[in-house]
């Protein structure tokens, strides 16, 4: 079968949900068989979302090829399975950085270079690119922003042209919009999805599929004067009300039919609708999982969708676990030595998050001191891992200026030191140690025993600074050791002090692969340490 394409839009407002709707129908068309990828296209300047703040942007996901990438890429993993690359995250930044590149080359002999066709035809050729590489039954692209954005023109001029080249057998747009309830009037209002269409209709395209976020259930009228005023059928106008857990989307979106009514427009037999079997295992065990762990995230960053992938990943194992993980997030900037005992006490467990700057590190350095002198499990990632080995130097090896080059260059107690590799680099995007990398884990060791005894394992990372070898025997004598390492580089990945409950630190990021149906082993054993802690 030719690849056929699914274009997912937004209107009316932003944070409706793109991501889930689109990540949901991936899920259906595989539990159909198809063999699927998922895409975003960001209209955004940015290369990538690397150098942007998390409260900018959220969390910022890493493939495991090394590209650092919009959040969404998560859900779109945690729901499918699939596992993304470079190719699945592409921003308006990238497309004009190819097509200047080429100008500079000279391979446009000549012409002038504009938004059309030049940067219309790199979008065209970027959504296809995946489909190249490999075969694709689906390539389901979200467009990120909502079409009345300025900078969302080109890449909407691109799926015009994509699907009058492609024809309707193998090009489809669904569209998401808002449907407002007013309270004052007590009246679902279809205004703003209808002007949200009409817009999508004067740019060219007509979409076959409506998905309706909303509040309240929308009634099979308003459903009706939606499909007649959008020039789309009825079944073919999907409403997504808000629900318990983004999880249950799926479901949501097969009893009415979304993946059905896209094969049919697509002229695709329909077959039979399979029930999706261990994701319902999944949601029923979620559902019925009523006794709760309490687990505290010590961050900086006040915002939900700044530790993403670590609250997916602790809420996968606590499901796994049968037990429902409340999270309770500490801001690591007002945490002192004598508040610290108040705000961790109560704590089955607690995570140390990753992050970047020196903001907040003082406050992690003292939840790392309280949770290892008080047998807490502790779970640190990344900056989190990094902290744990600084307060061990200063509080157990006894040096007291111990610090990171980061925040310190001068500190004469480098525990954690730059790469070699990262200190000639000048330019901050894309430039740290990103993506996959393998770690030989330690024979014996607590991780090598949460892995499942592998001796060799691949996970996520993204960071600048590491482990400084120099002090790798005194922290193993005193009790801090390590159980884990690169091999070819030889940098130290896990530690862990083996005489605690559970205190592991890792510098990669395992939050990035934990998905629905393959809870990541080690946020599985960290949690059901805490449930037998509370
Ligand atoms: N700032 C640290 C480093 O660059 C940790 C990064 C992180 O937590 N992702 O090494």
């Amino acid at each position: 079968m030719d690849t056929k394409y699914i274009f997912i839009t937004g209107g009316v407002a932003s944070s409706l949900g793109k991501g889930i709707i689109s990540a949901s129908l991936g899920k259906l068309l595989q539990t159909r068989g198809y063999k699927i990828t998922i895409q975003k296209f960001d209209p955004y300047i940015n290369i990538d979302p690397g150098t942007l703040n998390p409260y900018e942007h959220g969390e910022c996901y890493v493939t495991m090829d090394g590209m650092e990438t919009d959040l969404d890429l998560g859900h779109y993993e945690r729901f499918t399975g699939i596992q993304t690359t470079r190719d699945n995250s592409v921003t308006t930044g990238r497309i004009y950085m190819s097509v200047i590149e080429r100008e500079r080359r000279g391979n446009y002999l000549g012409k002038t270079i504009q938004v059309v066709p030049h940067i219309t035809d790199e979008i065209k050729r970027r959504i296809q690119l995946n489909a190249t590489k490999e075969h694709f039954d689906f390539v389901i692209t979200e467009i990120g922003g909502t079409i009345g954005d300025i900078e969302s023109q080109p890449f909407l001029e691109a799926i015009r042209q994509l699907r009058w080249e492609l024809g309707p057998q193998r090009a489809l747009n669904v569209h998401l919009t808002y449907v407002p309830y007013l309270a004052a009037a007590g009246e679902l209002k279809t205004k703003p999805t209808q002007t949200s269409v009409k817009q999508l209709q004067g740019l060219g395209i007509q979409p076959e599929v409506l998905v309706l976020r909303t509040e309240h259930n929308l009634s099979d009228e308003l459903r009706t004067k939606v499909a007649h005023f959008c020039n789309v059928e009825v079944d073919a106008v999907i409403q997504s009300q808000d629900l318990p857990s983004i999880y249950e989307v799926p479901i949501n979106m097969q009893r009415q039919g979304l993946d059905a009514i896209c094969l049919k427009k697509m002229g695709l037999d329909l077959g039979e609708t399979l029930d999706l079997g261990p994701w319902q295992d999944f949601l029923s065990r979620r559902k019925s999982a009523s006794a709760v762990v309490n687990i505290g995230l010590v961050g900086k960053y006040d915002l939900q969708d700044a530790y993403k992938s670590i609250l997916e990943s602790l809420a996968h194992a606590g499901t796994y676990n049968d037990h429902k993980v409340k999270t309770h997030f500490i801001n690591s900037e007002h945490i002192t030595r004598e508040n610290v005992g108040e705000k961790l006490s109560g704590l089955a467990g607690v995570v140390i998050c990753p992050g970047f700057g020196q903001r907040g590190i003082e406050g992690k350095i003292v939840a790392a001191e309280y949770t290892r002198t008080h047998d807490i499990p502790t779970f640190g990632i990344c900056l989190g891992m990094q902290m744990m080995v600084i307060e061990f130097a200063r509080n157990v090896l006894g040096y007291a200026d111990a610090n990171s080059s980061e925040m310190d260059e001068t500190t004469p107690h480098n525990v954690i030191d730059i790469m070699e590799e990262q200190k000639t680099i000048t330019q901050m995007g894309g430039t740290m140690r990103l993506g996959g990398y393998e770690c030989a884990l330690v024979e014996g060791s607590r991780t090598w025993e949460a892995y499942g005894r592998k001796t060799s394992i691949m996970e996520r990372h993204r960071h600048r600074y590491e482990f400084n070898n120099r002090y790798l025997e005194e922290f193993e004598k005193n009790g801090m050791k390590c159980a884990g390492v690169n091999p070819s580089a030889n940098l130290v990945e896990i530690v862990e002090i083996p005489a605690l409950k559970w205190y592991i630190g890792t510098q990669f990021h395992p939050e990035y692969s934990s998905t629905v149906l393959h809870p990541h082993p080690l946020f599985m054993n960290f949690v059901a340490t805490c449930i037998r802690n509370k």
